[in-house]
């Protein structure tokens, strides 16, 4: 595979980064991952605009500009043959030489690195037709979910929790509501009504969120942004998360409960096409 670091294409194990990367030592660094749909990037656009929210919460400096991202996001596209799948991106504040918690001088240059993964039908994932089960956790991260941030370690604990209870993913619950799920922001469903936590410092802001709740609102349907229980989610009509990886995935069961008939629903299948469908067409 060719990479991306700092300006050049280089192969994988080509690619190197200092030990003193702030990135490495600390988590001081922002992502972003990008879906690949034959071969044209998916909300691009967004995921710039939230890249810069992003850098700007944490006075970081954008290494390089919105259209030059677009063309190397292209060109590892093309020299890496992708047609379905992601590119990751993330920045960090570079390595200033010496370890210390107080941020280096503005002018320490940033690290870069976008990378592929290949995922030949992606959009056509087994677990839209089967659905996802789901475990609730306590969220035990901190206070600013909206910042995506490298700091990913909980989320992955979530992902080790969900794996040993045997199921796909893990909700994670905090005074009682659902934030998110570990890599997915979560929704349920009760008659027309989609119901999603509204976005504050709680949760990452889904670039896939907007979008689908944008369709949904054009499909005549109501939205509530506001926090729900594990307890109204057993019971709602159906459940789903939204991710830039996994689009839209029904949820069919939650701490072992099943939600409505314990298959994927019609108001997530879908959304789930509506999403794949309307995203292909504006794709760059
Ligand atoms: N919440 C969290 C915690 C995430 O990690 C992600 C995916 N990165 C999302 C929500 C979904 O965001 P998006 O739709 O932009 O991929």
């Amino acid at each position: 595979r060719t990479v991306y670091l700092n300006g050049d294409y280089l192969p994988e194990d080509q690619a190197k980064v200092s030990i003193f990367d702030r990135g490495f030592l600390m988590a001081d660094g922002v992502y972003e991952v990008t879906s690949v749909l034959g071969g044209k990037l998916i909300d691009f656009d967004g995921h710039a605009v939230r890249l810069q929210r992003s850098l700007d919460a944490l006075d970081m400096t954008h290494p390089s500009d919105k259209d030059t991202l677009l063309e190397v996001h292209r060109e590892l596209v093309a020299r890496n043959g992708i047609t379905d799948g992601m590119i990751y991106l993330q920045i960090t504040r570079g390595a200033p030489g010496d370890r210390d918690f107080a941020y280096p001088p503005k002018d320490t240059p940033p690290t870069i690195v976008l990378f592929t993964q290949d995922k030949p039908g992606m959009a056509d994932s087994p677990m839209a037709k089967t659905g996802m089960k789901v475990i609730s956790i306590p969220d035990m991260r901190w206070g600013r979910r909206d910042i995506k941030t490298v700091q990913l370690l909980y989320p992955s604990m979530g992902k080790m929790m969900a794996k040993a209870a045997g199921v796909d993913d893990a909700w994670m619950v905090e005074e009682d509501t659902v934030t998110e799920g570990t890599s997915n922001n979560a929704y349920i469903v009760k008659g027309n009504t989609i119901v999603t936590r509204q976005r504050d410092h709680d949760i990452l802001h889904g670039i896939t969120r907007a979008a689908v709740l944008r369709f949904a609102a054009e499909a005549q349907m109501k939205i509530e942004e506001r926090p729900f229980t594990i307890a109204e989610a057993q019971e709602a009509d159906e459940a789903f998360i939204t991710s830039a990886s996994t689009f839209v995935m029904p949820v069919v069961e939650i701490d072992g409960v099943a939600v409505g008939a314990g298959k994927p629903g019609p108001v997530a299948a879908r959304l789930r096409e509506i999403y794949l469908e309307e995203s292909r067409k504006v794709a760059v």
